[in-house]
This record gives C-alpha cells, structure tokens and sequence, in this order.
C-alpha cells in the first residue's frame, strides 16, 4: 500500500505544489502506506532544465522533511511500460486536430469536458487514406461510452463519463492519462491524493485502471492554493517558492509552520515538526476551501492575513 506525489518538472515548487505534498505524506504515513515519488518528464522530455528542475523539486521535498520510500521513479525511463499497456488496449487512431474537435463535440454552456465525438470511428475509407497521407495519428481508447465512479476522500462520490480518451499523443509521447495509471499500477499506489484540478481525471484514471487489469487507487483531491484574485496560485504572484522565501529570510521550517497553518494543523506562527504534524493530523477537518495566498508581501503579518478566508 502506497500513495504518491507526482511533479512535472515544469518549474519550481510552489506554495500550493508543497502544501499538496505535505498533505499527500500525511495521509500515506497515519494510514501506514509507503511514501513514493515520480518525476512526470514525458511533456519535459525535450526541456534542457527539466533534470535540474526535477532535482530541486525532490531537494524541497526533502528540506521540508518529506521522506519518501524506494527510488524514484522518472517517467522518461518507463517508455517500454507504456507501450506494452497501450498494444494490450482496444485503441485505433486518430488525426483530428484539437480546432476539429471543439467544432465536433457538444458541450453544454460552461461545461469544459468536451467528449470526444468519435469523428475518427467513421471515417470512409478515401477520408482515412487522405488523413494518413498528411498527418500522424494519436491513437485513442475505446470506452464505449462508459461511466465511471471513483471515491474520493472529501468529495465523496464522483461519477464521469469515459470518453474515447488519447493515450498516446500524435507527436508518439505517452499521454499523461495513460502514464499516470501505468505507472501508479506498478508502484502499488492505492491511494492518489493530488490537487483537486485532477478531480475530473478520476473517473477515466480509474476505468483504464481496470482496463489494464487492476484495481482503482482511492482518491483524495486537495483544494488548490489561489492568488488573492482567485486565480490558481503562480511563479509570477510573488514569493511562492522556498528559493524565493528562502531569500527573504525563511527557512523550510518556517514554510512548514506557514503550510501547516493553512491546514488548521498548528496556531499562528507556532513552530511544528513534521513528527506533530502526523500525531495531530486528522483528513475529516482538512479546509475544503482553496487556499488564499497573498505572496506580494511576504512579512509575518501578510502570512498571518493570507489565512484561508474564502
Ligand atoms: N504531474 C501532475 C502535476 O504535476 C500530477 C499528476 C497526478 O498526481 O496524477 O500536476
């Protein structure tokens, strides 16, 4: 039994990033599960820093105190995983672009899923012969229009529908659905807990989990951290990296104090260790409110005012 935390090397940590990590290595270690990590560099593969961005992700991780068990796992090194679970699926190709696509599928006003209409199941066979002629395919699942329901730790059950989802990107990269399940299927991961923006990806996580022969993790989607605009906390709000507050004369102990503040598990400004965090840690009262950061002015007392208040 394991749960997991698992960065894309895009850029460095950030408050809200760490708070999901802290919270993901309380739950794994009250409920006696492994503690796992994995670098999702498939998207970053060709990105010169991504290694490097990798390495001060992990050194964070660890200079707040977050240990973890077995060696990590690297995406880019699992390529042959990936496409031995892709020939064992039901999958064909697909050359429609992203334009087509919105113009094909029916969304219901402000509903973001757009399923995917099924253009390239009924291609006469001229049409196909023309498409591969001039672009390459990604291949997508067949779901058959199934549903899926997954649990989730705090926002109970959530049913989605499974559309014909891509598992391998047209430029031959595995996609992110498909590696995440492969992968959390190999590390024995039963328990995904991640930002709560992954919370509508559950649903088809968890019916290609079956697919694949095994069972759906449980889940536990964590309220993400926004900027006093409500928009989802960013490099460019300010001090929100531990370089950053490092720089400004915080140490990672003062960043977990901060984090564990904004999760009611200390008082204001009182110091904690990651030992007192695990003996007062309790899922049932987690915020179910983002996190409101106000990074502009790092001080004490904008730390103290930037307490989650939505
Ligand atoms: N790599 C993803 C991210 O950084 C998280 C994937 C997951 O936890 O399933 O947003």
């Amino acid at each position: 039994m394991a749960g997991r935390f698992a960065p894309s090397p895009t850029s460095d940590l950030h408050l809200g990033n760490l708070r999901t990590a802290l919270v993901a290595w309380l739950l794994a270690r009250t409920t006696g599960r492994e503690f796992r990590l994995r670098v999702e560099d498939l998207d970053t593969q060709r990105v010169a820093a991504a290694p490097e961005v990798a390495r001060r992700q992990l050194a964070d991780l660890d200079a707040l105190g977050l240990d973890h068990d077995g060696e990590v796992v690297w995406q880019s090194r699992r390529l042959d995983a990936y496409a031995d679970a892709v020939a064992g699926l039901d999958t064909y190709p697909c050359y429609c672009t992203r334009r087509e696509i919105a113009e094909a599928a029916s969304a219901p006003h402000g509903d973001a899923f757009r399923p995917y209409p099924g253009t390239c199941l009924r291609l006469s066979a001229s049409r196909r012969a023309e498409l591969e002629a001039t672009r390459r395919p990604a291949l997508r699942v067949r779901a058959n229009g199934a549903s899926s329901t997954v649990q989730d730790l705090w926002a109970g059950d959530v049913t989605g529908t499974v559309d014909d989802f891509v598992v391998v990107r047209n430029d031959g990269v595995p996609a992110y659905n498909l590696a995440v399940v492969v992968d959390d299927l190999a590390m024995g991961i039963d328990q995904v807990c991640r930002g709560d923006d992954l919370l509508s990806s559950a649903p088809r996580q968890a019916w290609l989990a079956r697919q694949l022969g095994g069972t759906s993790p449980g889940y536990a989607h964590v309220p993400l951290a926004v900027n006093p605009d409500g928009r989802r906390l960013a490099k460019r709000d300010g001090a929100v990296t531990l370089a950053d507050l490092a720089g400004l004369g915080w140490s990672p102990a003062h960043v977990l104090t901060r984090l564990a503040r904004s999760l009611d598990l200390a008082a204001a400004g009182e110091p904690v260790t990651t030992a007192e965090l695990l003996a007062r840690f309790d899922p049932s009262a987690l915020p179910r409110e983002p996190w409101v950061v106000d990074a502009r002015q790092p001080t004490a007392a904008a730390w103290e005012n930037s307490r989650s208040t939505t």
